[in-house]
């Protein structure tokens, strides 16, 4: 593998059979995370790698090792303390790291990402203990192909970018913003079986306006003010021309950048490297996906919805842009799909003529033609005003406010259509705009509900009600697995459009009939394979991408699993 001195993956012709050469040998094998198998290297790999004498005597099996594993990570009193644990075990041990979130995803996933990945970020300087990844400084300016170059990496890696601006609901966290790249790309290999050795988290330590960050003796980041302005673009500039030189091929995942540059930057560089931003288009897509599964089950058309979506930031603006795709793929005109979509911010609907529109709200902004004969009891227009008069069938809450979605607005939803498509979606738990059990009440049972944050089932009128979540990992890992496998120069809206397909496509008619519209995420293996395979196919269709003989095989062998493969001296 490029870029590694360390070892060589080799495939038997004609068995089949995966072996790696290895050039390392003693303390430094065991010290490498990729390598490592601690007390599971066999007894002849102990000899002929220099190991004996630094393991105990018993030779345990992979298994063995994720029994050991869960039996510690259960002693951890806080989530915080499991999620420094399991940074440590990836530090150590790869393979047994990944194994074990694979056979404990429910329990492990919230650990290693939100919601305790937050509190990670926020006490990052503090649990601060091995650096992972790339941090970019303003001081590395002219130099930062040489910085990427230090950190061995695999070919076409997957990498995560984030200068830790909005970080989850938590905002600036400066140099703690890491914990995200790094959770998210663990996420890519759990969720989609990306190579752990071609994942690349990057840090753009461009400083934090966080002034207790700032104030902090422990603060590990560039201890500055933002960077911003003409100085922060080309520093980004910088950044993505050295990842296209030192790793060609690669994709690039925009993340939690703030709303002032994540358009920006994902609209610059979308045709110059395969890249996507996750928060607007991961999450568009898995909206879609929910529409198009609840859609299926309440025997409607996507094109006819009158779709409400609460909240015009990232999530916002990007779920609209792909539910009007959705629409006209589906048979309306984009002048119908624009005009059946309506979003709200914190100033009520987003409409034409609104004089505080910036020119990204603009395009969101609904026709004045479509509700100049509307019913109007508030001003500025609110969301009761809008489910009235629009006769809402789908409300979409990516608002981050709490409670937004009342019995009043809901209940209203039920007499326009049968089967109303409620998402509160905004995280943490506490800021979704509604609960299901609430959702479930005020529409007699007949709401089909998705939440982004995990819900427990509901029982309603002696059934019970699965609560899908509108979890991105089953969208955003498949694209990554998708996009290599095929060696995508680009990353299309269509190629979001086919993921969300897939993964409706994942969602079977015993699941609608319980009120579940994703997948749960112990099967997030399988679904990003068929979303991987859709994303890959829609790549050659699109021509960004060589056709490929056997496309279904080529995408399932890229897939890597946590498994010990026998280790041969180099
Ligand atoms: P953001 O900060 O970019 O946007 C929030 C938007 O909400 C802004 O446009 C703001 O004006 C608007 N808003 C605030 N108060 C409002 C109100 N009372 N009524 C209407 N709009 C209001 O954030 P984002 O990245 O777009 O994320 C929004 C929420 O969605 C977050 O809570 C996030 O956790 C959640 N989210 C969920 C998923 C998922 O479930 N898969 C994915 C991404 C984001």
């Amino acid at each position: 593998m490029a870029g590694f001195t360390d070892f060589e993956r080799h495939i038997d012709p004609d068995t089949g059979e995966v072996h790696l050469a290895v050039r390392v040998r003693g303390s430094e094998l065991l010290k490498n995370p990729l390598l490592n198998k601690g007390v599971a290297f066999p007894r002849e790999e102990r000899e002929a790698f220099g190991l004996t004498g630094l393991l105990p005597d018993h030779v345990a099996t992979l298994d063995d090792q994720v029994m050991r594993v869960h039996d510690q990570f259960l002693r951890k009193g806080t989530e915080m303390e499991r999620n420094i644990y399991l940074n440590g075990l990836m530090d150590r041990n790869e393979t047994l790291f990944y194994r074990f979130v694979l056979t404990h995803l429910e329990e492990t996933v919230p650990i290693i990402y939100t919601p305790t990945v937050a509190y990670a970020c926020r006490h990052w300087s503090r649990i601060f203990r091995r650096a992972r990844g790339i941090y970019v400084t303003p001081r590395d300016r002219g130099r930062i192909a040489a910085v990427l170059a230090a950190r061995p990496t695999g070919e076409r890696p997957v990498i995560v970018v984030t200068d830790n601006e909005r970080i989850l609901g938590i905002g600036d966290q400066g140099a703690g913003g890491m914990g995200i790249p790094i959770g998210k790309l663990a996420l890519y290999t759990a969720g989609a079986g990306i190579d752990p050795a071609r994942t690349l988290p990057i840090s753009l330590d461009v400083g934090t306006n966080n002034p207790e960050l700032l104030a902090d003796p422990l603060y590990v980041g560039y201890r500055e003010h933002r960077l911003r302005g003409e100085e922060y673009d080309e520093l980004v500039a910088e950044t993505v021309d050295a990842v296209r030189s030192v790793f060609p091929g690669s994709l690039l995942q925009w993340e939690d950048f703030s709303n002032r540059t994540s358009f920006h930057n994902l609209e610059t560089y979308r045709d110059v490297i395969p890249s996507f931003n996750d928060d607007i288009q991961g999450t568009a897509a898995m909206v879609v996906a929910g529409l198009l599964a609840a859609t299926r089950h309440a025997g409607t058309k996507m094109r006819d919805q009158r779709v409400v979506i609460v909240g015009a930031g990232s999530a916002g603006v990007g779920i609209r842009h792909q539910v009007a795709m959705a629409m006209v793929d589906d048979g309306a005109t984009s002048a119908e799909a624009h005009d059946r979509i309506l979003v709200l911010d914190s100033r009520g609907l987003v409409v034409e003529g609104r004089p505080d529109l910036t020119a990204a709200k603009r395009q969101l902004a609904v026709r004045t033609e479509v509700i100049h004969d509307w019913q109007i009891e508030d001003h500025p227009i609110g969301l009761n005003d809008v489910v009235r008069n629009a006769r809402a069938t789908v409300l979409v809450g990516v608002s981050g406010v709490p409670g937004v979605f009342s019995e009043k607005i809901v209940s209203r939803m039920a007499r326009y259509t049968d089967r109303p498509i409620i998402m509160p979606l905004s995280n943490p738990t506490s800021h979704a705009e509604i609960t299901p059990a609430a959702a479930l009440r005020w529409t007699d049972g007949q709401a089909v509900v998705a939440t982004g944050s995990p819900f427990a089932p509901v029982d309603y009128d002696g059934e019970t009600r699965v609560i899908g979540q509108a979890n991105n990992m089953f969208v955003f890992p498949g694209m990554g697995l998708g996009v290599l496998a095929v060696g995508a120069a680009r990353v299309t809206d269509r190629m979001f459009l086919a993921a969300a397909r897939a993964l409706a496509d994942t969602v079977t008619s015993d699941m609608l009939k319980t009120g579940q519209i994703y997948p749960s995420i112990t099967s997030v293996r399988d679904a990003s394979l068929e979303v991987a395979r859709a994303v890959a196919a829609q790549a050659v269709a699109e021509g960004v991408a060589e056709p490929v003989d056997d496309l279904d095989n080529v995408v399932a062998a890229e897939m890597w699993s946590p498994e010990y493969v026998p280790y041969r001296p180099a």
